[in-house]
């Protein structure tokens, strides 16, 4: 079977890679691309940001170790080699103004400069992102292992950037401050460089700490899904009548508490080696490092006297200082390797090869006939098709209607002719030629479409109806999009009017409108563009009869000349139309114009006379 590569079978395929490569975490050439793609990130948004960045922490670095040892060992020795006063006051001086200079420019940078700058690289990334997630198939969507790594992306993308060069930031002064105190040290007593390069060995205890946070990050992605899901049931609009009747909402409180256990269990896991590593850290740094080296210092000075007091002192203000650099830096390497690890999860996000990629040399698509050559189709994960060796030629201009039972399969046809998903056999054909050699965009323009589960932006009107920003011309094409679809009346009596904004997430004063309202909106979507094929998915679930059929025949007027396929559960709205496709099971069960399938008097005559039944309260003759 000619099978499209789903997200799953990629997944699977990298999925085994990629378990192999975290167990031995990234190679060290992957780690290091990881870190330049961040830097790269903010170099293309701001060079200027960048160089001023690391600039100011190589100033503040130096200053630091004038400030601090490099000026304690002066006075010192100035007091034991009797050096003139006015030296030493114009080289405290000079690192005053420094230091007031540096201020002031530190001051407006971190406040003033630094926050619109950053800002700016964070939303260029999450745009990078956004705009890869409206490219990639919704099959994607339905497979957990790539929903994770993409909710990981999500998170992790601008503050994980932020986190990189903070950690460079960190290890260039760390450097700075390392090389200036042990060079200080050295010139005391070499022997001093042991005490200082012991924790370098901690870096092996560093790097399994921060081997266990990703783990533990990576193993609380799944409850916090769970934890996510349970917060949109309670505060999302669309959830809100079912959460209130039956008991689901304590379904939801239960599964509250199991993500709680759940995450207590995780602690649990990670806890415990978590307190294990930090504490042979501390020990290490502390008592054997810190407190090794001023033994030593103060044996040489009060034991065996080859030691100046001045110099003492210089070793017990450095020591700690040189070794704090040494494990920052080792911890500045470990957190590189931490970072890499969330940067290989934007990246693979990112570098994901769509399944439907935007082919800018294909030519475009014009509408003309539809074709569906022994179609079938299953969704990742599922256990059978869905669809199973459709047929049917559309011709350009033909109103076609898609009837069935819940579940037969009319909603995931339409799916396969707008190209959410491929079919798994079979072929979409458009005017004659695959659908798939066309330019995905200009195909999926081929169609205007209304959804059965719809969903209104929390944006003007006109954007509602026009699905883009508004152009100009465009206020006339909207009002008249509205009046055919019925709902000009509504709009027409709202103080802002067409430049009402819908919802309230984005507006205190949006307007939310009944469920028969919204609908109307979202098919004007279909009046106000000039797709060829026009494509309803229950366009009426949500109005009353009169509306529907007011709805059906301005859709029919506004429609002449370009095809139209619906589906819909009332099946008076099929009657017109020049075939009928009634589905069953995945399959189509029986075709023809409302007359010949009622004559047949099969499953559609069956379903016709029911329905009619329970509209007039009595059969109607068909
Ligand atoms: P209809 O539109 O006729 O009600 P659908 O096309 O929506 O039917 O669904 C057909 C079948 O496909 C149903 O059994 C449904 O459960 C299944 N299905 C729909 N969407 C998905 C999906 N994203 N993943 C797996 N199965 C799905």
């Amino acid at each position: 079977m000619n099978q499209t590569p789903t997200p799953e079978h990629t997944e699977e395929k990298k999925g085994q890679k990629k378990k192999k490569e975290k167990k031995k975490r990234l190679p060290l050439k992957r780690s290091i691309s990881n870190i330049l793609f961040a830097l790269r990130q903010v170099w293309e948004v701001s060079p200027s940001y960048f160089i001023i960045y690391y600039a100011m922490t190589l100033v503040w670095g130096t200053l630091d170790f004038l400030e601090g040892s490099f000026l304690l060992r002066m006075i010192v020795n100035g007091i034991e080699k009797n050096t003139p006063t006015r030296v030493i006051v114009t080289f405290m001086l000079v690192i005053a103004v420094a230091d007031v200079l540096a201020s002031a420019l530190n001051s407006y940078y971190w406040n003033v400069l630094s926050p619109p700058k950053y800002q700016l690289v964070s939303a260029t990334i999450r745009k990078k992102l956004f705009r890869k997630a409206s490219t990639v198939e919704l099959a994607c969507y339905e497979t957990p292992a790539f929903y994770d790594k993409y909710m990981k992306a999500m998170d992790e993308a601008n503050g994980r950037v932020e986190k990189v060069m903070g950690t460079i930031d960190n290890l260039i002064w760390n450097t700075i401050s390392l090389c200036c105190n042990s060079f200080l040290l050295f010139l005391i007593d070499p022997v001093l460089i042991i005490f200082g390069l012991l924790p370098l060995l901690l870096g092996i205890v560093r790097r399994w700490q921060s081997k266990l946070s990703h783990d533990q990050t990576a193993a609380r992605k799944p409850i916090d899904r769970r934890v996510k899901y349970v917060r949109r049931t309670f505060y999302l609009n669309e959830y809100a009548k079912e959460m209130r009747i039956g008991g689901m909402y304590r379904r939801m409180l239960d599964e509250l508490m199991a993500t709680y256990r759940d995450f207590k269990q995780l602690m649990r896991k990670y806890g415990i080696l978590r307190a294990v590593t930090q504490y042979i850290q501390k020990v290490g740094l502390e008592v054997v490092t810190i407190l090794g080296a001023m033994f030593y210092a103060v044996w040489r000075t009060l034991g065996d006297g080859g030691m100046t007091i001045g110099d003492c002192i210089v070793i017990l203000n450095s020591i700690g200082t040189i070794s704090y650099c040494l494990n920052y830096m080792v911890q500045n390497f470990a957190e590189f390797g931490e970072h890499s690890l969330f940067l290989e999860d934007v990246r693979y996000f990112l570098d994901y090869e769509v399944a439907m990629p935007e082919d800018e040399d294909a030519p475009a698509a014009h509408g003309g006939d539809i074709e569906l050559k022994h179609v079938s189709f299953r969704y990742t994960g599922a256990e059978k098709d869905t669809l199973h060796d459709i047929s049917m030629k559309i011709r350009a201009g033909e109103h076609i209607a898609l009837v069935g039972l819940n579940g037969s399969g009319k909603t995931t046809l339409v799916k396969l002719l707008l190209r959410l998903y491929d079919p798994t056999d079979g072929e979409v054909l458009l005017d004659g030629r695959n659908a798939k050699e066309y330019r995905l965009s200009s195909y999926r323009d081929s169609f205007s479409c209304v959804f059965q589960d719809f969903r209104v932006f929390s944006m003007s009107v006109t954007e509602n109806v026009l699905l883009r920003t508004p152009r100009e011309g465009d206020t006339e094409r909207v009002r008249e999009a509205l009046r055919e679809s019925g709902a000009w009346e509504k709009i027409e009596s709202l103080p802002a009017g067409l430049d009402s904004t819908l919802t309230r997430e984005f507006d205190d004063h949006g307007i939310n409108l009944s469920g028969g309202e919204a609908q109307k909106v979202s098919l004007a979507r279909v009046f106000a563009e000039d797709a060829p094929c026009i494509i309803l998915d229950e366009p009426s679930s949500a109005l009353d009869p009169i509306a529907e059929h007011t709805m059906f025949e301005n859709m029919m007027r506004a429609a002449r000349g370009r095809s139209v396929i619906f589906i819909s559960h009332r099946l008076s709205s099929a009657v017109d139309a020049d075939r009928i496709y009634l589905m069953e099971d995945g399959r189509i069960a029986e075709t023809g114009t409302h007359r010949d399938l009622m004559a047949r008097g099969g499953k559609y005559a069956e379903m016709f006379h029911l329905q009619a039944k329970n509209y007039v309260g009595e059969e109607v003759e068909a």
